[in-house]
């Protein structure tokens, strides 16, 4: 495929804060404020947001809006992401694509919970159609969440293709797109993916095999709370990628370095 131009950012929980009970894995939580804010920067700049699945389908030609435009993704499919995130993007017209894990539909973060994280509530079948009725496009993030680098054949057919297969038939509509959970993927986890008939999948950047030239293999900025402002513009103006990489350059890494000591 051609190179996917949208830059494409990465968010988990979008909370209000003070965060009770402080959640283990504190760099998956942006609090509304700051997620507000960038979406005010956007906004400013005139990006518009689209799925996942529709940045795909115009990387394969065809005429292309004018202006700048990004994908929004959210992982795991919380509650927040109808309490906090909707809100903030539909006052701007902006959509997004969730990533829902298709066992637990309704029920809650089983993968985190055994790592120490906090209960996190998912959202439920209604809520998803509901979601997908009002333009936001429902991923798949496989069945269980499992590391799908490190199962068995017949597993990875069942959260790949069977995911899929629940998905749909839980949405009553296709799922064109995947997300690999903890990033994770190789050879046979693609071949996987794209013989279930999905379109697309998502891992992030600084993982082993990610480009934007693989539709298999597409990179995400990952957005954490705290980050500078310079660091989220490069990331919603696709210059991450190589702003990552810098580091052996040894020039962006001390501003890094700076932001992360304040
Ligand atoms: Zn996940």
């Amino acid at each position: 495929m051609r190179r996917l131009r949208e830059p494409i950012l990465m968010y988990h929980h979008v909370e209000p804060k003070p965060f009770d009970p402080k959640p283990r894995f504190t760099r998956s939580y942006v609090s509304r404020a700051e997620f507000s804010d960038h979406l005010d920067w956007l906004a400013g700049k005139g990006f518009s947001a689209v799925s996942l699945a529709e940045a795909v389908d115009r990387s394969g030609g065809g005429d292309r809006p004018p202006g700048r435009c990004l994908v929004l993704t959210f992982d795991d499919g919380c509650q927040c992401f109808l309490e906090h995130i909707v809100p903030e993007l539909e006052r701007r017209k902006m959509s997004a694509t969730v990533f829902a894990v298709s066992s637990q539909i309704g029920g809650e973060n089983a993968w985190d919970r055994a790592r120490g994280e906090r209960v996190e509530s998912l959202l439920t079948v209604d809520e998803l159609r509901d979601l997908a009725s009002r333009g936001f496009e429902i991923g798949c993030h496989s069945q269980s969440h499992a590391d799908l680098t490190t199962i068995a054949p017949a597993e990875l057919a069942r959260e790949v293709a069977g995911a899929k297969q629940d998905l749909e038939a839980a949405l009553g509509s296709p799922v064109a797109t995947f997300c690999y959970p903890y990033a994770h993927f190789n050879d046979a986890v693609m071949t996987a993916v794209r013989e279930a008939g999905y379109r697309a999948a998502v891992s992030v950047h600084g993982i082993s095999g990610v480009s934007a030239r693989n539709r298999f293999a597409l990179p995400r900025a990952v957005v954490t709370p705290g980050a500078s402002r310079l660091e989220f513009q490069l990331q919603a103006t696709g210059w991450y990628g190589l702003w990552r990489r810098m580091p052996r350059l040894g020039f962006l890494n001390i501003l890094r370095r700076v932001r992360d000591r304040s």
